[in-house]
């Protein structure tokens, strides 16, 4: 298990890690999400011991690391640019790591063998890196990073340079690779569909500090502020003025601003709410209508069949589905 505890790394004045607080589950996959500049890639160097911290700890199964030098740390990184060696073969870049560990050569062999069955490049031992497609180079990458066994293996935006159908696939493959390994896992990601998509649970990080930390359903139902539930993307955000031209109420003193989920929202003949159509796109199944409602904020929902813009559509809300944020 991993922790890490009031980590702070500042550049000059500059203050990348505010006191960020973390924990790792062995076996779970666990995305850092933010945006750029947040601090994410910082959180990472330091938990790999590329970055020194001016305060803080981080601490595997308990015991502190803070100052075991990065190769001592039995952990595996892969970035974004795989940092291949182009002029080695296959099997020469994901053996690498294993040299280091000063294991003989019929282990090697057999690990490189093994782990590029296992990334989906079977037979790829002797190709050149070079000839080698982005997947592929991924594929290696990945390969080379989960040679060793690492305890942890730490990802920086390891797909970022990939259009987004391979990614995708990728993403999925990923996922039942490390599962497959049982390995530990901390996936940083600027990108809300790879988290939602990989991860177990999701840290959002946010000026250098964990703003939220949970499961991707339980960050999607419960985001803890405005500015997160912005972030990953939650339709419907409205101050409460809006709100309450809806004849919506939160239940609690301190409310600032609520969400209503698309799913809250139905249309109806008979609704006592109603909004002007200024959009209706189909999206496989549903068509996503935008409903101009009078206030702040267009209203997003679903119907079943397309709606002709400039019409004036009535709807309901389920009261209860609205999320209330008070910050
Ligand atoms: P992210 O990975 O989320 O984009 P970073 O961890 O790279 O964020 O950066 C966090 C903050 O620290 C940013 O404001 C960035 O400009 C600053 N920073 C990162 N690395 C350095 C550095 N080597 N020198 C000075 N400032 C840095």
């Amino acid at each position: 298990m991993l922790e890490v505890s009031d980590l702070t790394v500042r550049y000059g004045a500059e203050i990348a890690l505010d006191g960020a607080n973390l924990v790792v589950a062995d076996r779970s996959i666990h995305a850092l999400m933010g945006p750029s500049g947040s601090g994410k890639s910082t959180m990472l160097r330091a938990i790999a011991g590329l970055e020194h911290p001016d305060g803080g700890d981080v601490r595997w199964n308990k015991t502190s690391i803070t100052d075991v030098p990065t190769h001592r740390r039995g952990f595996g990184l892969m970035f974004q640019d795989y940092a291949l060696f182009p002029h080695r073969t296959v099997a020469g870049n994901v053996a690498f790591g294993l040299r280091m560990q000063r294991l003989d050569a019929d282990t090697v062999r057999a690990r490189v063998t093994s782990v590029l069955d296992l990334v989906g490049l079977p037979g790829y031992e002797t190709r050149s890196v070079g000839t080698l497609s982005g997947g592929e180079r991924q594929r290696v990458a990945l390969a080379r990073t989960l040679a060793p066994r690492p305890r942890l293996v730490l990802l920086d935006e390891p797909l970022g340079a990939l259009d987004r159908s391979l990614r995708e696939h990728l993403l999925i493959e990923m996922h039942s690779i490390f599962a497959k390994v049982e390995a530990t896992v901390l996936y940083v990601t600027h990108d809300r569909d790879e988290a939602f998509t990989i991860a177990d649970q999701i840290a959002i990080i946010r000026d250098g500090r964990i703003v939220a930390d949970d499961t991707p359903e339980g960050l999607w139902h419960n985001p803890p502020d405005v500015w997160t539930a912005n972030f990953i993307g939650l339709e419907n955000l409205c101050t409460l003025a809006g709100l309450a031209r809806l004849g919506l109420q939160p239940p609690m003193t301190g409310a600032t601003a609520g969400a209503v989920p698309p799913e809250a929202i139905t249309l109806a003949t008979d609704g006592t709410r109603s909004g002007i159509v200024v959009g209706s796109h189909f999206r496989g199944g549903a068509y996503r209508v935008e409903l101009d409602v009078g206030t702040d904020a267009f209203l997003v929902a679903w119907s079943p069949i397309g709606l002709e813009p400039g019409a004036q559509q009535r709807f309901e809300i389920a009261a209860g589905s609205v999320r209330w944020f008070a910050d």
